[in-house]
């Protein structure tokens, strides 16, 4: 069962929680977080288990201040400017990644950009205090409508997670506006907390509209990243050309002689089996084999997003070109 704690009390129980890599949920000025170390990929797990999320889709990262932005993130002039005027506040910049800046794979999906913004309040503090981004999807079970109270994520969530930190119902009460630099211009991915209009003003020019961009689109994911490598599903044996991605103890057939093997968790637990995932598939794929053998994984829990995951990646190529 979850508790509920006011902001004034809660700071140092919430640090523990994601100290220790579990996950609790926070006020911001949006709606409520369910906020994870982002740079602890067993405290990312738990975010989409808890929510039930049947895909690994990306998520925000969330900063206390701009110097830790910019160890995360490249900013070009145009974010950095909205980042000085919106910040903290509902804003989402989507940024290139700095390289080696510690932010666990499975918070992008893999991808080499990041979702980045500042919460007001709490959340702020809190990442802080921590000194470490969290990551975090809105408080709610995969398909519900977002919480802007704390009742409301422990009447959802309640079962799943051990803290609501309550600081009263939501200000804003709507996501983040989202945005990401393209070209000399920005696009909006999304409308949010802060009118669109309001960012046009800022810099001078109309904002982008509408998808090109694949991966922004709910349910595009196909196109995140799929591995040089061919994708070979639910594989009970294994040839010496092709590499093997492992779950559990149960060794798919010839495995001993696999071009290169890892095992996503030898204990079969889908969190661990999440956490390791994109950076397992980038890593066999580094190896240069022109085959990737999957071992079955089964559905419960996380099993569902990962097996999601592997299904999009096996996917025959020719699907992601355009018809000829
Ligand atoms: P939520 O955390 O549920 O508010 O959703 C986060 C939103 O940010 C989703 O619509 C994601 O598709 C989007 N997002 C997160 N990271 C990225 C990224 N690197 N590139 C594009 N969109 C992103
Ligand atoms: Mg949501």
């Amino acid at each position: 069962m979850t508790e509920i704690l006011a902001v004034g009390e809660a700071m140092g129980p919430a640090l523990a929680l994601l100290g220790g890599g579990d996950v609790v949920a926070i006020p911001t000025e949006t709606v409520y977080g369910l906020a994870g170390d982002a740079t602890n990929g067993i405290g990312v797990a738990r975010i989409f288990e808890a929510k039930g999320r049947p895909r690994f889709n990306p998520l925000i990262a969330h900063v206390a201040d701009m110097a830790m932005a910019e160890r995360i993130a490249i900013f070009d002039p145009l974010s950095r400017k909205l980042a000085l005027a919106f910040w903290p506040g509902p804003l989402t910049l989507v940024l290139p990644q700095r390289p080696g800046n510690g932010i666990h794979p499975l918070v992008t999906a893999g991808l080499d950009t990041i979702a980045l913004r500042m919460p007001r309040g709490f959340g702020g503090d809190l990442i802080a205090k921590l000194g470490r981004p969290l990551a975090a999807p809105s408080a709610n079970s995969s398909g519900r409508i977002s919480a802007t109270t704390a009742q409301a994520v422990a009447a959802d969530l309640g079962a799943r997670i051990k803290l609501v930190v309550d600081g009263g119902a939501t200000p804003v009460g709507l996501e983040s506006t989202i945005v990401k630099a393209e070209g000399k211009g920005l696009r909006l991915l999304r409308p949010g907390g802060i009118a669109a209009g309001e960012i046009e003003a800022l810099i001078g020019m109309p904002l982008s509209r509408g998808g090109t961009a694949g991966v922004e689109a709910p349910g595009m994911l196909a196109s995140h990243y799929a591995p040089g490598a061919a994708v070979r599903l639910n594989a009970d044996t294994v040839g010496k050309d092709e590499a093997l991605l492992g779950f559990g103890r149960r060794r798919a057939e010839g495995w001993q002689h696999a071009a290169a093997f890892l095992n996503l968790s030898e204990a079969g637990d889908p969190r661990e089996a999440a956490s390791n995932l994109f950076a397992y598939m980038q890593e066999l794929d580094r190896s240069g084999t022109r085959t990737i053998a999957v071992e079955p994984i089964p559905q419960g829990g996380l099993g569902e997003a990962i097996n999601d995951r592997l299904s999009r990646a096996a996917a025959p190529r020719d699907n992601l070109l355009p018809p000829t």
